[in-house]
């Protein structure tokens, strides 16, 4: 493999492919997106909740609040254009305690902060009319959120990359790149390859992809799994749409919740479990260099210190299934053990700082020749359009340059 482009693309997930088809798109760069996988968004883009989030929960000002906005637009547009399933369906975030009813009113503020327009509170008598199997005190009704498939969308992103002249190719793992004098070179599973520059969008990997690329991540990428139960088919009533709780505002995930899926099935979950191996899909999942890698990493054990209570209920909810059916039940009180089994799972990756601060908002660090993505958890999928904009334009910069 012996070629030169402008741009080469680490990562063919989502946001690697949403930051291609704009720099093909927008900029006429000639780009190749590496995937070390067989398949496209075969990790984080494979394997999430399918929600197109409205842009509610993010600190106004943020990158997250903004992409979010933004690259929901964008995304609903994109799937009318080219065809592909969504359903703009709304979601229901429910208070059962008093305390919670506090915390729904910042939401709230929040939201309209953000510029949504479709935020509406709901009295308890109304959340039947809703949703008729839940149960709460109060609850917000947010109109813009909906539903998708993110791998069907990563294809489609694809096959726009494609028409543009952009090249994919998968089965190929970056090892490494260094700066010449006429740029890069990137040395490959399958070779090397020359690039004027390049953008590190590997997911659970952007940190030791960065380091490998002679740039000082910062942070390292700290796995936390999220489990997911299904209802059963008989049971698929209870949940008419989305049906979210009040999420703990100390911690950068939304809570568990209920979603009815783009192909209708009904999904309960994620949990939110500190993963021993970055790709580690099962309760069993173990990597020796991953584990040691976090033990190592200082920032790991002052995050450890701080949230050890959050973590050990995790692990308990993860291995106990009375335990999350109990947590379900604040929402959906008839819900029982038998009307849930076990589904799949995907790993967050997640950036945690040296003082072992959980990063809320997306960072991009910038080296020689190269933007590394090191954080874009949930909602990176919704905003990946907006993303992808505002990193081809980065890119296109230092291209010139
Ligand atoms: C459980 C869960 C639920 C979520 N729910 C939602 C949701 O409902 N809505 C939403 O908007 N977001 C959601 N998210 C977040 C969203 O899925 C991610 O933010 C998004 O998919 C990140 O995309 P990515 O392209 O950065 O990463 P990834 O999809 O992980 O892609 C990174 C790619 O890089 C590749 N790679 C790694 N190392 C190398 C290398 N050395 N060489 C070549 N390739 C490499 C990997 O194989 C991988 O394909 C969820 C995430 C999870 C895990």
């Amino acid at each position: 493999m012996t070629s030169t482009v402008d741009v080469v693309v680490i990562g063919g997930g989502i946001v690697g492919t949403a930051t291609a088809m704009a720099l093909t798109e927008r900029y006429r760069r000639s780009v190749v997106i590496l995937e070390a996988e067989r398949t496209l968004a075969a990790h984080q883009s494979g394997h999430n909740s399918g929600v197109i989030h409205a842009g509610l929960y993010y600190q106004p000002g943020s990158e997250k609040a903004r992409t979010c906005v933004d690259g929901r637009t964008a995304l609903y547009r994109f799937c009318d254009e080219m065809g592909i399933a969504h359903r703009r369906c709304g979601k229901l975030i429910v208070a059962t305690t008093d305390a919670e009813v506090a915390a729904l009113h910042n939401l709230e503020q929040r939201g309209r902060a953000n510029g949504l327009v479709g935020l509406r509170r709901v009295a308890r008598d109304e959340i039947r009319d809703i949703e008729p199997a839940v149960s709460g005190v109060a609850g917000l009704w947010v109109e813009e959120t909906g539903v998708v498939d993110f791998r069907a969308v990563t294809e489609a992103y694809a096959s726009r990359i494609r028409d543009g002249g952009g090249a994919i190719r998968t089965g190929v793992k970056v090892i490494g790149a260094v700066p010449d004098a006429r740029g890069l070179v990137i040395e490959t599973t399958r070779g090397e390859l020359r690039a004027l520059a390049l953008i590190n969008c590997a997911g659970l990997h952007a940190d030791r992809v960065a380091r490998a690329c002679r740039t000082d991540p910062e942070v390292t990428i700290v796995p936390f799994r999220g489990e997911y139960y299904e209802v059963v088919s008989e049971r698929r009533s209870l949940v008419r749409n989305l049906i979210y709780p009040v999420p703990d505002p100390a911690l950068p995930f939304l809570g568990a919740h209920f979603t009815r899926t783009i192909d209708d099935r009904v999904e309960a979950g994620p949990s939110a479990v500190l993963a021993f191996e970055r790709e580690g899909y099962d309760r069993t999942s173990f990597s020796l260099r991953d584990t040691v890698d976090l033990l190592r990493f200082p920032g790991f054990r002052r995050m450890a210190l701080r949230y050890w209570r959050t973590g050990v209920a995790e692990i308990a909810r993860s291995v106990s299934k009375e335990l999350f059916v109990r947590t379900l039940r604040r929402l959906i009180p008839e819900l029982r053990r038998t009307d849930i089994r076990r589904a799949g799972s995907g790993v967050r990756a997640q950036a945690v700082d040296r003082l072992g601060n959980l990063l809320d908002d997306f960072y991009i660090v910038r080296g020689n020749r190269s933007l590394h993505v090191l954080n874009a958890p949930s909602p990176a999928a919704t905003a990946s359009i907006a993303i992808g904009r505002t990193l081809a334009a980065q890119l296109d910069e230092l291209v010139t340059a």
